[in-house]
Formats: structure tokens, C-alpha cells, sequence
């Protein structure tokens, strides 16, 4: 038996086939047809299952089901997309339209909730319970896992871990709040906090290599300034590390998981960022050395993660 796990994102769709221990066996996209509605996203995703069967000799027989990851708030029991702002869908039915297509049972649930499902099936270990992941990404996404399932409200939209305030009337947020943790713990406010940092220390070698840049920082560039002991670079750093790690105090103070898993663009940085994150969690986590703390880690899925955790929901 295999299952097909859907990742649906703005720009493209992508279809994994999964293997019931969750290996990701194979994988095809297509771009998404964002503004031509929910019919033909789900003729869309339904073709290129189709296609993927037919080159990988897979019948009908052997699928034993289709999950779909999806950004916006989704009603995961009756299979509806209720709003989906970047692939423009208001309570759209998009497991009956799948289903329509190709006659096997459809499960849908929110991208990054698929993702926390995916990298806490990834943990291999059946006695773990309870489990918080972030994408520290664009946005900061998360998603919770208690008592082995993925918590979604009486709506469907929980786990909006980036949402939470961390600064009162602090930086402007993309959601239209003031302060959120997004506005500092995001890949795009390290960017930012970078640049502003490089403009007071023009000196700096971070400042130098932005500007080659063409004024943008990334990832790699502060990273690799402060790994190079630029000073400038290493501020930034310890500073995005503490706003992390202050936003992570606050999951764990609620949830208590077993494990809390960092995922997104910067997991590659693996200890050199993880360190200064456990260093100020362990210091201001509620009960402190009292208390058993919970295990924080990269996300080992990658980009795998959203579609091995929407086939999951079909399994
Ligand atoms: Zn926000």
C-alpha cells in the first residue's frame, strides 16, 4: 500500500508517493493555478497523481489514500477549504472535488499542521505524546501535536504559533498586528534586523557584504559573518536567538511538549543556532533545572516534511 501526500502551495503543487513508514518514495510537481478556483486545482492535483500512477506502474488497488496539505483555515472533518487567501479559495469542498476524480478516501489539513505531523512521525518513537514544530521561514508557521494528534481548535486554526505577541505595539506584522513573534523570529525580520545593524556599523564586514548584496541580506551572509567573528553579525545573531528562544519559553510554558522541533531555512544552521536558543530556554523556562525540560531540535524533513505529514493524514 502507498499513499499519496499533496503539498499545495501559492506558486506550485506538489505530489509525494509515501510508503506507510513514511518514506518519501517518489515526487512530481505542478504549477498552481491559483486564480482558475478549486475545480481545477483539484483536476490539477488529480492529473498528476494520475501521471505519477501511470510512469510508477501504480494501480488503483495499491493507494490507500490521498492527504492534502493546504495553506488557510481548513475544516478537516468535512474536507472544506473555508479561506485560503494566496490560492484565492472560500469554502471550497476540495476533498469531494479530489474525490470526484479519483475514488479513494481524500483527508485535508493546514500546511504547516502537516509539516509538525510529518517531522513528529520523523521522531520515530511512539511514547513521545506531545510535540510543538516551527518554520522559522518567511512567516514563522507552527503546528501542535498533544496526545499523538494535531491540535486544530473548534475551527480548524489553531497552532498560528507566529501570531503570538511578543513585543506589545512592537514591529508591524504581516497579519495587521503590531508585535508579533513572526516580526522578530522570521527569517524575513533577521534580514532586516541585519540590515538596520549594518547600516550603524558600516565597518562591519556584514555591512560590506550586503551592500555587494545589493543592499539584501540573507541567511547565508550573516550567518557566515558571524561564523568569520564579525561582531556586528554576531549581535545580530544573539539577539534573533534570544527573540526565538523568548517565543519558545512561552510554547513550553503552555504545552510542555516532549520535543520542540525548529524547522525552515535556518534548521541548517543546526547547533551554532540551537545552542544560544537552548542556552536562554533553559535559563527562563518556567521551573527552570526543576523541571524535566523539553528537547529542542532542528527539523530533519526539509521541504519533505508538508507532504509526508499530508499523506499521514491519509494513513
Ligand atoms: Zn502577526
Amino acid at each position: 500500500m502507498i499513499y499519496f501526500g499533496v503539498d499545495i502551495g501559492g506558486t506550485g503543487i506538489k505530489v509525494g508517493v509515501v510508503s506507510p513508514e513514511g518514506k518519501l518514495l517518489h515526487m512530481d510537481s505542478a504549477p498552481t493555478q491559483a486564480a482558475l478556483g478549486y475545480e481545477v486545482l483539484a483536476a490539477d492535483i488529480a492529473a498528476l497523481i494520475n501521471k505519477i500512477m501511470s510512469e510508477k506502474g501504480i494501480s488503483l488497488d495499491e493507494v490507500g489514500g490521498i492527504g492534502l496539505g493546504c495553506p488557510g483555515s481548513i475544516d478537516d472533518k468535512n474536507g472544506v477549504v473555508i479561506y485560503s487567501n494566496n490560492i484565492n479559495m472560500t469554502n471550497a469542498p476540495l476533498c469531494d472535488e479530489v474525490k470526484k476524480h479519483i475514488d479513494k478516501p481524500v483527508y485535508i489539513g493546514n500546511d504547516a499542521n502537516c509539516a509538525a505531523l510529518g517531522e513528529y512521525f520523523a521522531l520515530n518513537d511512539s511514547s513521545i505524546e506531545h510535540m510543538v514544530a516551527i518554520t522559522l521561514g518567511t512567516g514563522v508557521g507552527g503546528g501542535v501535536i498533544i496526545n499523538k494528534k494535531i491540535y486544530t481548535g473548534f475551527n480548524g486554526v489553531a497552532g498560528e504559533l507566529g501570531h503570538t505577541s511578543l513585543i506589545m505595539d512592537g514591529e508591524q506584522c504581516t497579519c495587521g498586528r503590531k508585535g508579533c513573534w513572526e516580526a522578530y523570529a522570521s527569517v524575513t525580520a533577521l534580514n532586516r534586523d541585519a540590515i538596520r545593524a549594518a547600516e550603524k556599523a558600516p565597518e562591519s564586514q556584514l555591512a560590506k557584504e550586503i551592500a555587494a548584496n545589493g543592499g539584501k541580506s540573507n541567511g547565508k551572509i550573516l550567518f557566515g559573518c558571524a561564523k568569520n567573528g564579525d561582531e556586528t553579525a554576531i549581535a545580530v545573531m544573539n539577539q534573533y536567538a534570544k527573540y526565538v528562544a523568548a517565543g519558545i519559553v512561552d510554547l513550553i510554558n503552555i504545552f510542555q511538549p516532549e520535543y520542540l522541533v525548529i524547522g525552515g531555512g535556518v534548521s541548517a544552521q543546526g547547533d551554532y543556532l540551537l545552542n544560544p536558543i537552548r542556552k536562554y530556554v533553559s535559563a527562563e523556562t518556567y521551573g527552570g533545572s526543576l523541571v524535566k525540560n523539553p528537547e529542542i531540535r532542528m527539523a530533519t524533513l526539509g521541504n519533505d516534511a508538508g507532504i509526508i505529514g499530508a499523506a499521514l493524514l491519509a494513513l
